[in-house]
């Protein structure tokens, strides 16, 4: 069989559903070309063949009883190690969950099934979706399918690169400041953060539980949107989860781009932006305004406050939620410990990597009697202020557009040991997450030495559909899908 692989979700689910190809000689084909690139990628922390085969078995069945079958038939699908899946191992890149098998999917993982996705495997993150490279994993280091010696960024590293790699078609990710947007620009494919409620949090292991969202990757806008369409929608189960009806994304896709008004905001354009990654983006909004949209420079002022206001909110989330891995419900315990104290210390000591230790201890102080009012009241404060810019610009736009990331993918070492730098990594993505808005990078061109350049998209609330329809008009001039990575390089 040829052409399922690498091919994308429309193309599969058509072989499918015609009998061309089954599900499972495109599932065969897919774990063929994952254990082939593997060894260099390492996306994966583990390939599921036994289950994913059997899930295709299930889906050529139905096809050949003549049931209907569902909008991601033998679609493979990957996901990230951050997501419950039922009776397999969920780390979240972290030790001290290594033996954690969860006893029931995440709501977006259920929903995945039900659709008839097969899933193929989960996928390697920074421990506890902390970071910006994936080098904050407990596990192996995933690598740029562009440039080997590269970090494919994060925390989805692991899902972008997979994606990228062409071991599957669509992956699911988490962002809470930038993590699924900014692999996807590192490692030139399309991501999405949707709207905060737009898609169930439940099932999906809590970093910072105001900003966290469950989001596709793909190799096309329109896989994205065909994701968004299976995962999106109110679940009982999670009282943030938004109850509106899902409109139909795919009819959004071929709007086009005429008359749009686009806000560029000036702020997203200083120093410390790499002049290559200007120009791509730049070059892409010369296309936007070519397909008949008009641009208009806007000013966000509060914008130097995210990084700051981020990480306070984020580790003072983060200290609370993680408070849950002492040693006693779940996950690693210390050996020969027999006082409650010392267990919960050992555990801990001993479970997590140095960042997420950093942002317990960064957490727990913003938090405390005395810093409370200092550190996270203002944060929440600066956080309505930095909404309100938003909503402001928002009265007269349809969207906004921005770099993804300031830079393209770093090498290995090159920040990791400097926070300050790594944080400022999300210095684009973050403001969405503070105020709770809908993201997508698509890639916009290739710099000099062959790496990918993201730009982000920006809706209204819950406004995915203008999202997704402005960035497929721009795919589709840009015409960026034809370059795949050799996946031998380094640079
Ligand atoms: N890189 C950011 C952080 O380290 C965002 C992570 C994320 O979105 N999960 O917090």
């Amino acid at each position: 069989m040829s052409g399922a692989c690498g091919g994308t979700i429309a193309e599969i689910r058509s072989l499918v559903s015609s009998g061309q190809a089954s599900a499972v000689e495109i599932c065969r084909a897919h774990l063929q070309r994952a254990r082939d690139v593997e060894p260099r990628v390492k996306a994966f922390r583990a390939l599921l063949e036994e289950s994913a085969l059997s899930q295709a078995e299930t889906i050529d069945r139905d096809r050949r009883e003549g049931r209907p079958l569902g909008p991601l038939a033998g679609v493979p699908i990957a996901v990230k190690d951050v997501l419950c899946t039922r009776g397999v191992p969920t780390t979240c890149g972290s030790l001290i969950l290594r033996n954690f098998v969860p006893v029931y999917d995440a709501t977006c993982v259920a929903r995945l099934r039900q659709a008839g996705a097969v899933i193929v495997g989960k996928t390697n993150m920074d421990e506890f979706a902390m970071g910006s490279s994936t080098e904050n994993s407990a596990y192996e280091k995933t690598c740029n399918p562009w440039a080997l010696d590269r970090v494919p960024g994060g925390s989805s590293g692991g899902s972008a690169a997979a994606v990228a790699a062409g071991e599957v078609p669509a992956s699911l990710g988490s962002d809470t400041g930038g993590s699924i947007r900014q692999p996807a620009a590192f490692c030139g494919i399309p991501g999405m953060k949707p709207t905060y409620g737009r898609v169930s949090r439940y099932g999906l292991v809590a970093f910072a539980s105001s900003l966290d969202q469950v989001g596709p990757l793909g190799l096309t806008v329109e896989d994205v949107a065909r994701v968004l369409q299976v995962i999106a929608g109110h679940d009982p189960l999670d009282s943030t989860s938004a109850p509106l009806p899902v409109p139909d994304y795919l009819a959004a896709l071929g709007k086009g781009a005429r008359g749009l008004r686009i806000g560029v905001p000036k702020e997203y354009f200083r120093s410390g932006l790499d002049p290559e990654v200007e120009t791509a983006v730049r070059s892409g909004l010369k296309i936007a305004e070519r397909l008949g949209a008009r641009l208009e420079e806007i000013s966000l002022p509060h914008t130097e406050y995210a990084i700051p206001t981020y990480y306070i909110i984020a580790t003072a989330e983060a200290s609370s939620n993680l408070a849950r891995y002492d040693g006693v419900r779940y996950g690693h315990r210390a050996h020969d410990v027999h006082q409650m104290g010392p267990l919960y210390v050992r555990t801990r000591t001993e479970g997590f990597g140095s960042e997420v230790k950093r942002r317990v201890m960064l957490g727990t102080y913003v938090l405390s009697a005395g810093y409370y009012d200092a550190y996270y009241l203002k944060g929440q404060k600066v956080r309505t202020l930095i909404r309100q810019d938003f909503e402001r610009a928002f009265e007269k736009l349809d969207a906004i557009v921005t770099p993804t990331s300031p830079t393209p993918a770093f090498r290995f070492g090159e920040k990791v040991d400097d926070p300050l730098a790594m944080y400022l990594s999300d210095i684009f993505t973050v403001t969405l997450n503070l105020a709770g808005l809908p993201g997508m990078s698509i890639p916009c061109g290739l710099t000099r030495d062959h790496l990918p350049v993201g730009m982000q998209i920006i809706g209204r609330r819950f406004d995915e559909e203008m999202v997704l329809r402005l960035g497929a008009a721009l795919e589709g001039e840009i015409k960026f899908g034809a370059r795949r990575p050799s996946l031998d390089g380094t640079s």
